[in-house]
């Protein structure tokens, strides 16, 4: 399993908006990374509204096999190929969760929205 570092965590975080103030640029609360148990706070740097980053992913993975299955099915945005390898999860607000991944074939990290919610 990767270990995340919490400037990763960060720097990937500003691909996406924060659902309060539209905001990209995020903070991790360090205090809940030491905790160990991958289940970390990051905070919008802009209004201060805090979601929930899950780094368990292995984890999640064994709780979830649809969740395996789909990460087969998604196309780098680079190189189009299928197959991406998931690295954390962020859950900005109730409806919307962010699957942060990693392509398999040219190593492209880019954030993809939860398929989950929607099917259910
Ligand atoms: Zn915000
Ligand atoms: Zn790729």
């Amino acid at each position: 399993m990767v270990q995340l570092s919490i400037k990763d965590v960060e720097g990937r975080l500003g691909e996406v908006k924060c659902a309060i103030c539209k905001g990209n640029r995020f903070g991790i609360d360090s205090r809940t990374v030491a905790a160990g148990d991958g289940e970390w706070k990051a905070i919008c740097l802009g209004c201060h509204y805090t979601f929930p980053v899950h780094t368990d992913m292995e984890f999640y993975l064994q709780t979830q096999p649809d969740v395996s299955y789909r990460l087969k099915e998604i196309a780098c945005q680079s190189c189009r190929q299928r197959g991406v390898s998931l690295d954390f999860r962020a859950v900005l607000s109730v409806r919307e969760s962010v699957y942060f991944v990693t392509c398999a074939s040219c190593q492209l990290k880019f954030p993809e929205q939860s398929f989950l919610e929607s099917f259910e």
